[in-house]
């Protein structure tokens, strides 16, 4: 858990969150501003600011990030109509959280 950092007080429940997926590498929960009908944000549990922040040996987790948007294309109903997955990196990138996450969004044409 890195201080101050909204998203692992998140995944340490310690802020409340709508968790819709959770496995042992990573979360997956609603934004709580959504930009679509289905907006949905998954983080890997253990703390990376950002995909500049990223190591080689991260490269699992950020895989298991995709494969979780999977599920989530599944269990949303979405897999086969489709859906956004998006990361922003950086001021000029949009990131506003520094702690990795995956915007999954549905429903909007
Ligand atoms: P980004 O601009 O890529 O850093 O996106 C950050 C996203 O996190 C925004 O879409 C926010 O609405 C969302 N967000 C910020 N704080 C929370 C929170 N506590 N729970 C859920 N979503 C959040
Ligand atoms: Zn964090």
């Amino acid at each position: 858990m890195t201080d101050g950092c909204v998203f692992c007080r998140v995944i340490a429940r310690e802020s409340p969150a709508e968790i819709v997926y959770e496995d042992d590498a990573v979360l997956a929960f609603k934004d709580i501003y959504p930009k679509a009908p289905i907006h949905l944000l998954i983080v890997p549990k253990r703390h990376i600011a950002s995909i500049a922040a990223l190591e080689p040996d991260d490269a699992l987790v950020v895989g298991r990030c995709l494969l979780a948007a999977r599920a989530l294309g599944e269990q949303t109903g979405y897999a086969e109509r489709g859906y956004r997955v998006s990361c922003n990196c950086g001021p000029e990138g949009g990131q506003v959280v520094y702690h990795l996450h995956v915007h999954f969004t549905a429903g909007r044409r």
